[in-house]
């Protein structure tokens, strides 16, 4: 696993698909066992005021309705660590793997992932934690809002 994987990249492009539509710029994608994109993603939360499209449902919901079999194997690649929700998500279709791009922003539920037998990958990939740094520094607000915490600092 490496920030030249295919899966990754395509979501590093989709996380600054995100930033340029002024969203929040975390982006994923989900491939098969074979190698196969199933479905990709981006933080749609500002965009279409969603409580729950984060990157990773994007993701899933992008690929569709798919049966079991197709997750068997499978690598969710999202650039920040998962969320709580996000989480679920990925022990809930049963992924095989979750490889982050960063978990500095944010740490979500990598030992549950884990307890589950799914495998975590961090790549420590700066562009992640660049991007995510530069949009939380001109938007705080909308971050916490996204993680379900009220603005920091009032
Ligand atoms: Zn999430």
């Amino acid at each position: 696993m490496s920030s030249d994987d295919a899966g990754f990249k395509a979501a590093l492009e989709e996380a600054k698909q995100g930033a340029k539509e002024g969203g929040i710029p975390i982006g994923a994608c989900l491939v098969n066992k074979d190698g196969k994109i199933l479905g990709r993603g981006h933080n749609m939360r500002l965009q279409k005021n969603s409580a729950t499209l984060h990157a990773e449902i994007s993701t899933l919901e992008n690929a569709g309705r798919l049966p079991a079999s197709a997750y068997q194997g499978a690598t969710m690649y999202t650039t920040l660590s998962p969320c709580n929700m996000c989480t679920g998500a990925c022990i809930l279709y049963k992924v095989s793997r979750v490889v982050m791009g960063e978990n500095k922003t944010l740490v979500g539920g990598e030992d549950f992932l884990a307890q589950r037998g799914i495998e975590v990958v961090n790549l420590k990939n700066a562009e992640c934690e660049g991007l995510m740094k530069k949009f939380i520094s001109e938007h705080p607000d909308d971050w916490y809002e996204d993680i379900g915490e009220p603005p920091k600092g009032r």
